[in-house]
């Protein structure tokens, strides 16, 4: 289904809103823009409210909080929340990832050294081990643990009883998850992109923190071009920052951030260089699609897991890109945000968004 492409893609630029952390931008720095509490956490409306109720319910019983799922792209805030939640219970917080846990050993030491109604907190969860995965069922739901002790005709299972402890997990890809696991979580809370009035709040704060002046209209511009996400309107609002220390300028107004993100290559609308050459390889080497993620992943020199799970959520959501059971192709805006007219006979297929299918089949 997918033509060759026409021409050798030009290298990978620099990414600006990348997910990993930047070296210039230190993790100290990341922390201190972090909301501490769940008053001070902007947008997510539902899944706070929602939090708040439960985690009082779960005080006033004297119980350890049930175990909570946290699910959506990068960057919206499930560390944060996760973080919130155990400050709020007034409990300590522990937190791992999934790809750290190789053996079950691993997860067992963590678990027994938890205190009673602790929040352990597992990033990347679908990407547990399935022996790690097999631990944490009767841990989650019987605070227990079940080691096999030996081997041969010698070994021997043991139980050993766990404190009530509260798993907070976080994925960005819950089409991922086993069933099991996933039914195990009392608390499935889907975060959402932010909308750029929530996402300038969050950036007026950041200036408040970092303690320079940011008119309210740079603010709006700097929010509205940080892609719906928290960790991008922190980054940015740090470089434009930079930009307008450089030039001299007493605030950041919408003129220097204007400057400021054009130098950055963010555009109108938000999308960074990568954002586009996404688009761009879809219209003009394989016209509009639909093809599949791997040939796209094989086109960009980059990993299938970081289109899937950086790049096309937002372009979804913008409108600007489907996912159909053929793969992936633009709509009628995709074109326009490139500038390009749309091809006579396109009309895009109609489909549910299959966002969180994840069918490998899928991906051919
Ligand atoms: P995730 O775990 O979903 O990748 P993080 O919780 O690490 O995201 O958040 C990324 C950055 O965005 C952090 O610096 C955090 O301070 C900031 N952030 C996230 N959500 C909010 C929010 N609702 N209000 C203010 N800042 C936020």
């Amino acid at each position: 289904m997918s033509r060759a492409p026409k021409s050798p893609p030009p290298p990978p630029p620099e990414r600006v809103v990348e997910r990993q952390a930047n070296p210039s931008d230190s993790e100290a720095m990341e922390q201190s823009l972090r909301p501490l509490q769940l008053d001070d956490f902007i947008g997510q409306q539902a899944a706070r409210q929602n939090l708040r109720i439960f985690i009082q319910a779960a005080k006033a019983r004297g119980e350890a909080l049930d175990h909570v799922l946290l699910v959506g792209p990068p960057g919206l805030g499930k560390t944060t929340l996760a973080q919130i939640v155990a400050k709020e219970l007034g409990v300590s917080f522990r937190a791992t990832s999934g790809p750290v846990i190789a053996r079950a050993g691993d997860l067992a030491a963590l678990l027994t050294n938890l205190q009673p109604h602790d929040v352990l907190f597992i990033d990347e969860i679908h990407r547990l081990s399935p022996a790690v995965e097999e631990i944490l069922y009767p841990a989650m739901e019987d605070y227990a643990l079940d080691l096999i002790i030996g081997e041969g005709p010698a070994a021997r299972s043991v139980r050993i009883d766990l404190p009530p402890f509260t798993l907070v997990a976080a994925t960005t890809r819950s089409g991922l998850i086993t069933r099991p696991l996933r039914e195990r979580f009392g608390i499935p809370l889907r975060l959402e992109f932010y909308t750029p009035e929530e996402l300038c709040l969050i950036v007026e704060r950041g200036a408040r923190v970092l303690g320079f002046r940011l008119t309210a209209d740079g603010a709006a511009e700097i929010a509205r071009r940080a892609r719906g996400t928290p960790r991008v309107a922190g980054r940015l609002l740090r470089r434009v920052r930079d930009f307008a220390a450089v030039e001299g300028a007493p605030a950041v107004d919408r003129p220097v951030a204007d400057r400021a993100l054009a130098r950055l290559d963010v555009d109108q609308a938000g999308l960074d260089a990568m954002d586009r050459r996404y688009l761009a390889t879809i219209a003009e080497n394989y016209g509009g699609g639909p093809v599949g993620v791997e040939t796209l992943a094989a086109a960009l020199s980059e990993q299938r897991d970081v289109l899937e799970e950086v790049i096309e959520p937002y372009l979804i959501q913008q409108g600007l890109l489907q996912r159909t059971p053929r793969g992936r192709m633009l709509t009628g805006g995709g074109f326009r945000h490139l500038g390009l007219a749309v091809p006579r006979g396109f009309t895009g297929e109609l489909l549910p968004d299959l966002f969180d299918a994840d069918d490998p089949a899928e991906g051919a």
